[in-house]
């Protein structure tokens, strides 16, 4: 990754409670809130995650949906929920929810 030489200015309007709050955290960790802002777009626009099953990270624009429970196949070991029992399924239905409310949306479909 060497995309840091080509920065570029981004002027947003935010909720100035969320922002205060989100400087304090970023202070914590020591991190400039650009970068915070830059991983959250980064996430945002090529959104990776990892396989519930095998543990390995694939990005979702690359991953194909099953036709039979919709879900994204993982690359690595091919498994979706039709593998999973009632209970894992609900499990990471649950989880993934985290991510949809983070990108607004279906992580993918
Ligand atoms: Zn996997
Ligand atoms: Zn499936």
């Amino acid at each position: 990754m060497d995309k840091c030489d080509s920065r570029t200015r981004l002027t947003i309007t935010v909720d100035e409670e969320t922002l205060a709050k989100a400087k304090e955290v970023a202070k914590r960790k020591r991190i400039p809130i650009s970068r915070v802002i830059e991983n959250f777009l980064r996430f945002f626009a090529d959104p990776e995650v990892y396989c519930f099953k095998c543990g390995e990270k694939f990005s979702v624009k690359e991953a194909e949906l099953c036709p039979k429970c919709g879900w994204m196949i993982c690359p690595e070991c091919k498994a979706c929920r039709c593998g999973l029992s009632e209970e894992a399924a609900i499990a990471v239905f649950h989880m993934r929810r985290v991510y949809e409310e983070l990108l607004a949306g279906r992580v993918k479909g």
